[in-house]
């Protein structure tokens, strides 16, 4: 993501919530990926062309986003914040710092599908429901909360929000890489996928049967582990599980690669390929050597441990040119 500029020319960052430089508040509108730099007066928060704003209640009251809402709307929340349908219970002190990352996360990829002409908001619009289960709230039902997707729902487990437990979960999975903006850009992979898959025959030749079935694969997939050889076809080995969990998993570092990329060029790290596709996918290529040996110079481990094959690149081909042409639709 390309840095924002406060009213006084310093630098923000999308979590901010005040100008380091001249103290102003500052908030971030996730939909139109653009931030505010806001005067205190005795009615409210204001900005440059005198429009006035008040803090999202979540802002407000739990400083779980940095987002606000116009003075004279009848919303309390802010645009992010209303795409929650259930929140983590805050009876708990532990959850408080979970939210915050799932926001945080949530308004990136809000941000990011926004700039490549995709709406949140579209289809039904997309819904949020940050769920626990007994493994981290003995009072709650459910045992096993699955993060997942159903009719427009994101589910996610508000444990991934937790650094401990989510090293142990991907320790224990075989995973290389394991995030909350991770999981959520997945989700959204899953959500757009009406939207955006209009070329079935294209996306079965490349991904596989979207209608095969959906339990007997993945049942196979926890019961075996992925095929031998997934390497060759698949940027994880989960998305060797289903041609769906194939897509969710390409769409998810079709995002990865855009902002980051976008970060790259912004701070002269990569050079700009412009819009060609397939010269953006090869400027990533060339930045991701340097992105890993920077972490591996600190003692990190690798920022992007996965291997773009081939096969794999025409994956991500198809998922940005499915994507561009949504949004030439939408205009
Ligand atoms: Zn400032
Ligand atoms: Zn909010
Ligand atoms: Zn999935």
């Amino acid at each position: 993501m390309t840095p924002y500029y406060c009213r006084c020319g310093q630098e923000l960052f999308c979590e901010n919530t005040r100008c380091g430089n001249c103290g102003r508040r500052v908030a971030f509108e996730p939909l139109s990926a653009t931030m505010l730099s806001l005067d205190d007066d005795e009615d409210g928060w204001v900005d440059a062309d005198g429009n006035r704003y008040r803090p999202c209640d979540n802002r407000a009251e739990w400083r779980v986003c940095n987002g606000v809402v116009e003075a004279g709307s009848a919303e309390t929340r802010c645009s992010g914040c209303r795409l929650n349908r259930t929140i983590p219970s805050m009876s708990r002190a532990e959850n408080l710092v979970r939210w915050k990352r799932l926001e945080a996360a949530k308004r990136r990829m809000i941000a990011g599908v926004g700039k490549l002409g995709l709406d949140v908001n579209s289809g039904g619009g997309m819904r949020f429901d940050f769920l626990e289960d007994k493994r981290s709230h003995p009072d709650v039902l459910e045992h096993f909360v699955t993060t997942g997707h159903k009719d427009g729902v994101i589910t996610i487990n508000v444990l991934e929000a937790d650094e401990i437990q989510r090293v142990q979960q991907r320790e224990l999975m075989g995973e290389r890489y394991r995030t909350v903006l991770g999981h959520i850009r997945h989700e959204a992979g899953h959500f757009f996928y009406p939207q955006l898959v209009t070329d079935l025959a294209g996306f079965t030749a490349l991904f596989g049967d979207p209608a095969a079935d959906y339990d007997a694969a993945l049942n196979a997939y926890y019961a075996n582990g992925p095929a031998d050889g997934w390497e060759q076809r698949h940027i994880s080995a989960y998305a060797s599980s289903h041609p769906l969990e194939d897509w969710a998993e390409c769409f998810a570092h079709f995002l990865h690669i855009e902002d980051t990329l976008e970060t790259a060029i912004y701070h002269g790290l990569s050079d700009d390929p412009g819009d060609e596709p397939r010269g953006r996918i090869n400027a990533w290529a060339r930045f991701v050597i340097p992105l890993n040996e920077l972490g591996r110079s600190l003692g990190q481990r690798d920022h992007y441990p996965f291997i773009l094959t081939p096969v794999v690149i025409e994956k991500l081909l198809f998922v940005q040119n499915a994507v561009a042409q949504a949004a030439t639709a939408s205009g």
